[in-house]
C-alpha cells in the first residue's frame, strides 16, 4: 500500500479535474485492506474510494478525508470445462477492459457488450454499469465489501445490491467499500442477442442475432468510438466522462410520441422505457462542440459534456446547470446527472 499527503486527484480522473487529497491511500494487494481499515477508523467518515476516476467529478478544494484508490488486480475462474456456467472472480480494482477482455477470449458470453467501458470492475455495480443492451445485473452473482457501519466484510448476494437504472444501494453512499466481485458467465463462442440497431447495422445482421464475441467485441467499439465514447480515440474529446446525464424515464404514450419523431427510445432490463439524453440535449439547440462555460464544451462527436484546458470542477458543475436548465426550458423534461461529485 503506498500512503502519500496532499496528492492532486486531477491526473487520476478522466475529466483531468479536481483538488488534492489531504492523505491517499493506493491499495495494490488485497492483503493490506486490514491495516488500511485501521488507519482509515483514525478520520472521522468512511473514506472516499476512487477507481479510474471515469465517473466523478472532484471539487476544485480536493477531498479532505481519506481517499483509497483500489488497484488491486486479480482473475480467478472456477468451473469445470464441461460446465456451461463459469463464475469468475475479480479483485476490485482489476479493469473493467482488461476483465471484458479475457472473458471473450476464454469464450463466455454475459459483459461482451461492456467492451471499450473505461473503470475498475468494483465500480460496475456501483451505478449498475451498462450499455447496447447488457448491463452489470446480467451476470453479477455477488460481491464482498467492507461494511463501514458494521466495522467488517460483508457478501451481498446481487438482490441486496439494490441494482437498477445506472443505480445501486453504493450509488452516493459510503457505507461499503467494495473489495471482490463474483459473475455468472456462460460458455458460448456466440453473443447476447444484439439487441440495439446500431451495433446491428454495423454487423449487417437483423436485431436479436448472435455473432461471433469478437465479433460484436469489434462492432461495439466501432460504434463507441465514432461517439467519442472510447478513451483516447478521438484526440480531442478524452477529458471526458462519457456519459453526464441519465436517459429519463417516459410513459408509454411519451414513447410512442418520441418514436414518432424519430427519437431513440429503448427498454431497459430493469422494465423502464427510456430516451436518449444525448437526443434532448440536441433538441434543446446545442450543437456539437458548442462552448457552455470557459474551458467545459459539448464533445464534438456526442451529446456530452468534455473538458478542455482552464476548465474547473465548479465550471463543470455549472456547464451541468446550464445544459439541463435549457434542456427543461426546451423540451420540459428534466435531465438528471449519473456522476458522482466528490
Ligand atoms: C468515455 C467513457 C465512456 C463511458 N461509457 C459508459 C457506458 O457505456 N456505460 C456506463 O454505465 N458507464 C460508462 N462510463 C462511466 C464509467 O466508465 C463507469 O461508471 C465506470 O464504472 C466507473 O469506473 P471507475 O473505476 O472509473 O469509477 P470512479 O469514477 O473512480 O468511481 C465512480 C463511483 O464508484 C465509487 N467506487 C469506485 N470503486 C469503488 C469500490 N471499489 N467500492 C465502492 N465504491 C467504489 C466511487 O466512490 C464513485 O462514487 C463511461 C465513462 C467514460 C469516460
Amino acid at each position: 500500500m503506498r500512503v502519500t499527503h496532499e496528492v492532486l486527484l486531477a491526473p487520476m480522473t478522466t475529466l483531468g479535474l479536481g483538488g488534492p487529497a489531504a492523505v491517499l491511500f493506493e491499495l495494490f494487494d488485497p492483503a493490506d485492506f486490514p491495516e488500511f481499515v485501521a488507519l482509515a477508523d483514525a478520520f472521522p467518515a468512511p473514506p472516499v474510494c476512487l477507481g479510474e476516476g471515469s465517473n466523478v467529478v472532484v471539487s476544485d478544494a480536493g477531498c479532505e478525508g481519506a481517499v483509497l484508490r483500489m488497484s488491486t488486480k486479480g482473475v480467478r475462474m472456477t468451473g469445470r470445462a464441461d460446465e456451461e456456467r463459469v463464475l469468475v472472480e475479480v479483485q476490485a480494482g482489476h479493469l473493467l477492459g482488461d476483465l471484458v477482455g479475457i472473458t471473450v477470449a476464454e469464450g463466455l458470453t454475459g459483459m461482451e457488450m461492456l467492451v471499450g467501458i473505461p473503470g475498475t470492475t468494483g465500480a460496475t455495480p456501483v451505478q449498475n454499469v451498462g450499455a447496447y443492451g447488457q448491463e452489470t445485473a446480467d451476470c453479477l452473482l455477488e460481491v464482498t465489501a467492507w461494511d463501514w457501519e458494521l466495522g467488517r466484510v460483508v457478501t451481498l448476494d446481487a438482490a441486496a445490491c439494490g441494482l437498477g437504472h445506472r443505480t445501486s444501494v453504493f450509488k452516493h453512499s459510503r457505507r461499503w467499500t467494495l473489495l471482490t466481485l463474483v459473475f455468472a458467465l456462460r460458455r458460448s463462442e456466440l453473443s447476447a442477442p444484439v439487441t440495439y440497431r446500431t451495433v446491428a447495422a454495423a454487423l449487417d445482421v437483423p436485431v436479436g442475432s448472435r455473432v461471433p464475441l469478437d465479433e460484436v467485441t469489434q462492432a461495439v467499439l466501432a460504434v463507441r468510438r465514432s461517439k467519442g465514447m472510447v478513451l483516447g480515440c478521438s484526440g480531442t474529446d478524452d477529458r471526458s466522462v462519457g456519459s453526464v446525464f441519465l436517459s429519463p424515464e417516459i410513459t408509454p404514450v411519451q414513447a410512442d410520441g418520441l418514436r414518432a419523431r424519430n427519437a431513440p427510445v429503448n427498454r431497459f432490463p430493469d422494465g423502464s422505457t427510456r430516451v436518449s439524453a444525448s437526443w434532448l440535449i440536441r433538441q434543446a439547440g446545442f450543437a456539437l462542440s458548442t462552448p457552455i462555460v470557459e474551458g467545459v464544451r459539448m464533445s464534438s462527436l456526442h451529446y456530452t459534456l468534455v473538458a478542455d484546458e482552464g476548465a474547473t470542477a465548479a465550471g463543470f458543475t455549472r456547464a451541468i446547470e446550464l445544459v439541463q436548465q435549457e434542456v427543461l426550458r426546451r423540451t420540459g423534461v428534466r435531465l438528471t446527472s449519473e456522476l458522482d461529485f466528490l
